[in-house]
């Protein structure tokens, strides 16, 4: 706390032109286009107001340590990139690689340990049967093509963090904007339906935010335009969520945990770069995974665990290393070694998450705008040109001298996102995904179904709350635990102060994982591996658990049960804890808590601006 007497310092104030949140893809798009304008010498060069007599003054703040720390896959027809660099050459970007051959795999379960429906347990059968007639290959079947809305043909493999340093590079390179890593925005500075500028988080102070020696108020940093850019979880786009409301009809309802690892290939591994394997079926018929190969024998695998998995042990860290010995997967890691881990969710209501994109003094982009697209499973290239459309709408009205109201913003921004292939392609898979609420198969089909008919058909309904979508223990393990030994498993782990996941997953017939110290590693040591683990001192906690009493009568816990980095564990007093250090801003705990509250679409858990998480630069 402060000694005694002495006075807090005082928030300081600063005012800019555009003050931007988040530097993702979206940001990075934005800022690119923005940039090379306030860089050309060929037009007249354009003056701040916030600052007369300097140039137009562009601050952006990223909550990472470093500018290269997003999580993603990842694979991109890049036709908004590309378009903003037209002679873009792989060789430029560290990790790139053009995409030169796509295949999706159907993979069986090996173990028996996955919750397949009867119907796909006997489709499985018939392939065993069938054997390599119907082309099985490492309990896998390869399907015949690759659906026209999937193929990346003509793209790139990329890792994203890389992928964002280079683009930082040519920003900063222009000498017009600054970007600040590790400085988390607070909030919007919500002014009615306005916004006026964004606060930064407030620094010396303890895990409850209150002031130490060292208090520092987060600074307001003033701006005609406040650009967000926060990502799928960013505390700035839901804060204006709840300010202002979602469209009629719009809401955030499915989600997915993406987990990765970066992988050394072994040299027996035959694997081109620029390959592309999309997986199906394995470790849980629900799960979906990848294999991206980057050039000097490095890949990128991993799988999204989806809202409506139902089921409340979702723990994306041992599905993933069931996912990896996959034997169809396994025949190219094997004898690999681990680089690297990351985890982070995605926003996969698309269109429908679409929130108010542009109001007075404020406009959103990027997967917090609704832009990711859940048929072609793509959201970097879409966040990124949604930037480019926003920049191009800002430099129209700095030419103008016009203000950025609604309405100008409206005119200049959203008319161009309205016209694009962001918006045509959105709207066709705006239903896409519908058909998973009533399983693997109809899901798949509803894809197809939308696909083919340019989204004017679907099968299934929307999503419910996907604090709705999880299942009890008792229900996902029907048939196959009892619920006493549900109950004994409860108390057991209960008594050590342990997640149930491992236990649940051990009794459900997962084998235990070799841990080889190479590929096959703890979560724990892969905590350690690639990145930075820095979870800096002088902050708030950014995980609260918001009622005590809502925690103490949850059944389910699926925080707990998500969070395989073990940043959120059970805690004593029956409210979990929760360790800032282990913590990697995955999002996913909020998405994942069950306790709706006052019969809201608001969680028990509330996750906000901090500083800090692991991933590396590879990701
Ligand atoms: C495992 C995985 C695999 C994926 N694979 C693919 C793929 O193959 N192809 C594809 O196209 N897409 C893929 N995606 C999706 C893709 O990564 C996202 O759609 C894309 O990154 C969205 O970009 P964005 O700029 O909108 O948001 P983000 O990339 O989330 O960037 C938002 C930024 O804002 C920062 N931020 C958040 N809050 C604050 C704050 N309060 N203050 C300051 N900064 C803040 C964050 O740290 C982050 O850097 C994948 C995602 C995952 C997780
Ligand atoms: S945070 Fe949510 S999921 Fe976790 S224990 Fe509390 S109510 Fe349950
Ligand atoms: S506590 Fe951190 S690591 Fe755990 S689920 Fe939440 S955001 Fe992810």
């Amino acid at each position: 706390m402060h000694a005694e007497g002495s006075a807090a310092p005082e928030r300081q104030a600063m005012a800019v032109d555009i003050a931007c949140v988040g530097f993702g893809p979206a940001m990075a798009g934005f800022l690119t286009a923005l940039s090379r304008r306030l860089a050309a010498t060929d037009r007249p060069p354009i003056a701040s107001a916030a600052a007369p007599g300097l140039p137009l003054q562009v601050v952006c703040y990223e909550r990472a340590d470093d500018v290269g720390f997003g999580v993603s896959g990842v694979v991109t027809r890049a036709r908004g990139i590309r378009a903003a660099f037209p002679d873009l050459d792989a060789s430029q970007v560290p990790m790139a690689a053009p995409v030169r051959e796509e295949k999706v795999l159907y993979l069986l379960d090996p173990v028996g340990a996955s919750r397949r429906s009867r119907a796909l347990r006997a489709a499985d059968a018939a392939l065993q049967a069938l054997g390599r007639l119907a082309g099985l290959d490492h309990h896998a079947v390869e399907l015949p093509w690759t659906p026209g809305f999937l193929h990346k043909r003509g793209g790139f493999v990329f890792a994203l963090g890389q992928l964002m340093q280079w683009m930082a590079g040519q920003v900063l390179a222009t000498g017009t904007v600054q970007v600040w890593p590790g400085t988390p925005v607070a909030e919007a500075l919500v002014d009615g339906s306005a916004v006026r500028g964004v606060r930064l988080v407030d620094q010396g102070v303890d895990r409850q935010g209150r002031p130490g020696d060292a208090f520092l108020p987060g600074m307001d940093v003033t701006a005609g335009l406040t650009v967000v850019a926060d990502g799928p979880v960013g505390a700035v786009g839901r804060q204006l969520d709840e300010a202002l409301g979602m469209p009629d009809g719009h809401g955030r309802r499915d989600w997915a945990l993406g987990m990765k690892l970066v992988v050394d290939l072994p040299a027996s591994c035959a694997l081109p770069e620029g390959t592309v394997i999309h997986t199906v079926g394995f470790p849980e018929p629900e799960i979906f995974g990848f294999l991206y190969v980057h050039p000097g024998r490095v890949a990128s695998t991993g799988i999204f665990v989806p809202s409506w998995f139902g089921s409340p042990v979702r723990t994306g860290y041992r599905y993933l290393q069931h996912f990896v010995q996959h034997p169809a997967l396994w025949r190219h890691l094997g004898g690999g070694r681990l680089r690297s881990w990351g985890a982070k969710s995605i926003l996969e209501s698309g269109r429908r998450g679409e929130p108010v994109l542009a109001g007075d003094g404020f406009a959103r982009i990027g997967e917090g705008s609704g832009s990711t697209n859940v048929l072609t499973s793509s959201g970097v290239d879409e966040a990124f040109t949604t930037g480019v459309q926003l920049a191009e709408g800002v430099i129209e009205l700095l030419e103008a001298g016009r203000p950025f109201t609604a309405g100008n913003l409206e005119a200049a921004y959203l008319t161009r996102r309205r016209a694009s292939w962001v918006e045509e392609e959105g709207r066709v898979a705006e239903r896409a995904r519908d058909g998973f609420q009533r399983g693997v198969a109809s899901g798949l089909l509803g894809m197809v179904l939308s696909a083919a008919t340019r989204g004017r058909l679907a099968l299934g309904e929307g999503a419910p709350h996907p604090a709705d979508a999880v299942e009890t223990l008792e229900e996902f393990y029907a048939g196959r635990i009892a619920p006493a030994e549900i109950a004994r498993i409860r108390s057991d782990c209960e008594s050590r102060g342990q997640p149930l996941h491992d236990a649940l997953m051990d009794r459900a017939g997962w084998p235990a994982i070799p841990l080889d110290g190479e590929l096959l590693v703890t979560h724990q040591d892969a905590l350690l591996m690639g990145g930075k683990v820095q979870a800096a001192p002088g902050y708030a906690d950014h995980v609260i658990f918001l009622r005590p009493e809502v925690c103490r009568a949850c059944r389910r816990r699926v925080c707990v049960e998500i969070c395989s980095a073990e940043a959120i564990r059970p805690g004593e007093d029956g409210v979990p804890a929760f360790d800032r250090e282990k913590c990697v801003h995955c999002g996913a705990c909020l998405w994942s808590c069950t306790g709706r509250l006052d019969g809201t679409d608001r969680v028990n858990l509330s996750f906000r601006a901090g500083s800090g998480g692991l991933h590396s630069a590879e990701n």
